[in-house]
């Protein structure tokens, strides 16, 4: 690709992954991005000395990253300074009972026994079949691309329907191995980060619960935003260009191919090929023509949202773990109530990460920095929504949950508060609907449902990220910028 120029638009974990693939194989890369920093959605904040990843707070799937970096030349571990977190999570439910997510089988044991008899057996079997689901969906569905009907839907995959078990929905399927719905509940609330409801993800998806077990939770030293500042140490290394605080206004299109784009400021760049990063829902409604793409993409279902409260803490907390999850008792309402109804639950499952346990860097020394995560429904198109009544459910309800462990007067040691919604979202990252995951991953937007890395028209647009082939997640988002930078080599004939 010695000759070609590319334009990138988006700083994204795939759009920065996808400029050093295509800047190694020779092209003149430059990236466009409308914020002041690289990153998008895995975003930091400081202030204070306190440090706050406003995104993505745990690192799974740690071989894809080893291999992805790789795929760039580069190694993960001279770059990053990896920790592993074990205990992962610290879940507490609504009775006050506890349960650790550890790799230390006998701890395992000793807990969810005391949750129902004989369920460590359950366990062991459970995770037999995480591991499975993960080696074949790995394999099968997510590490390659689906650029024909025919490559997905043949005789070769037809074994996935019975491996996977994309057709038993996820909760009910978990009756296999426990009868306790606080454990039932304890393995599936990862489906959230999928955008789906346990009572309605496949079951393949034990995946997930398996990898953050198996091949564990890890903390890069100062924080996720750390993987971002590798990734563009690598990009710039092979002579990417990033420009910062600038929009694309439109991609520049004629019948069949893109020819640049236009900036916010009117100016036109003109490329051999463009790789939209941003959103892409986002992309087919305001970069490209409307051609009912957009409103078909519009219709589709998106993931959830959340909202975020970053705390300076003038104490700290010793009795948080780094990541606590409080797991409601009305697991399914809380589901209902975030997808269906696009609200917030009424007594919400959230999430607590506490940093300053993996890094002291991340507060000052004698503080505390804290997240406070909930899950709540998109931004809706056709009801009105009240964030106000919103947010403040959301921070009543963190504090309502840490009375469960002890922790009773957190709000008179806040400094300072700064909260992200779904209009947030929106408007830093141009996400669809405040979505914090993109399109979901129910199974009509999987493989080849989901939108592929290249436009079916404009044969010289890819897209790399959450919304596109394969999905959401931050190792995800590499694999992605690799599938479609590969295509655009393989396409350009290089
Ligand atoms: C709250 C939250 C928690 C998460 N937790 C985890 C986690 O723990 N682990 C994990 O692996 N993943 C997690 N994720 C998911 C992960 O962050 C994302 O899947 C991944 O970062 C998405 O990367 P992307 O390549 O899609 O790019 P994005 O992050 O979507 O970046 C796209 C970029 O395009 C830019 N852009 C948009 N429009 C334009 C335009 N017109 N012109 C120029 N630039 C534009 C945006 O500003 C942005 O920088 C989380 C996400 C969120 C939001």
């Amino acid at each position: 690709m010695d000759t070609k120029s590319v334009i990138v638009i988006g700083a994204g974990l795939g759009g920065i992954a996808a400029a050093a693939h295509l800047a190694r194989r020779g092209a003149h890369v430059t990236v466009i991005e409308k914020n002041d920093r690289p990153g998008g959605r895995c975003d930091r904040i400081s202030r204070g000395g306190h440090t706050f990843d406003t995104g993505p707070t745990l690192f799974i799937m740690p071989h894809v990253y080893e291999a992805e970096f790789a795929a760039m030349g580069a190694s993960l571990h001279e770059m990053l300074a990896l920790q592993r977190v074990d205990p992962t999570y610290h879940l507490v439910f609504d009775n006050g009972s506890k349960l650790s997510l550890t790799s230390d089988m006998k701890s395992m044991q000793d807990q969810l026994e005391t949750f129902e008899p004989d369920s460590f057996q359950g366990f062991l079997r459970y995770m037999n079949e995480g591991h499975q689901h993960y080696h074949q969906a790995m394999q099968h569905l997510v590490n390659r691309d689906f650029r024909t009907a025919g490559q997905f839907f043949n005789l070769r995959n037809l074994p996935l329907l019975f491996r996977l078990k994309p057709l038993s929905p996820h909760y009910r399927h978990m009756s296999a191995y426990f009868d306790e719905p606080r454990l039932k509940a304890a393995f599936t609330f990862q489906d959230v980060y999928m955008g789906l409801s346990p009572f309605e993800a496949p079951a393949t998806f034990s995946m997930m619960s398996y990898t953050e077990l198996a091949h564990g939770v890890w903390y890069p030293r100062g924080g996720m935003y750390s993987v971002v500042e590798a990734l563009v140490e690598i990009a710039r290394q092979a002579g990417v260009e990033f420009i910062f605080d600038t929009s694309v206004e439109r991609i520049d299109v004629n019948a069949t191919h893109a020819k640049g784009v236009i900036l916010s400021g009117g100016q036109r760049l003109g490329a051999d090929a463009v790789l939209a990063n941003a959103d892409l829902p986002y992309v087919y409604d305001d970069l490209l023509p409307q051609d009912g793409q957009a409103e078909r993409l519009k219709r589709k279902r998106y993931s959830c949202s959340v909202i975020s409260f970053f705390w300076g803490l003038d104490r700290v907390y010793d009795t948080l773990g780094p990541h606590t999850l409080f797991l409601a008792d009305d697991y399914r309402r809380n589901f209902d109530q975030i997808i269906r109804g696009l609200t917030i639950p009424t007594n919400p499952s959230l999430y607590i990460h506490a940093p300053a346990r993996l890094d002291p860097a991340m507060a000052p020394a004698g503080e505390d920095t804290l997240i406070g995560i909930v899950p709540v429904g998109h931004m809706s198109e056709h009801e009105d929504q009240d964030w106000k009544a919103i947010i403040a459910q959301a921070r009543q309800a963190i504090f309502r949950r840490l009375d469960i462990v002890g922790i009773h007067d957190l709000q008179e040691h806040i400094k300072f508060e700064t909260c992200f919604t779904p209009i947030s979202w929106r408007k830093r990252y141009n996400l669809v609907k405040g979505s914090t995951h993109g399109l979901c991953h129910n199974l009509t937007q999987l493989g080849y449902f989901r939108p592929g890395n290249r436009h079916s028209r404009y044969h010289n647009l890819y897209f790399t990220g959450a919304s596109t082939h394969p999905g959401t997640g931050m190792p995800t988002a590499l694999i992605s910028a690799r599938l479609a930078t590969y295509r655009m080599v393989e396409d350009m004939g290089a």
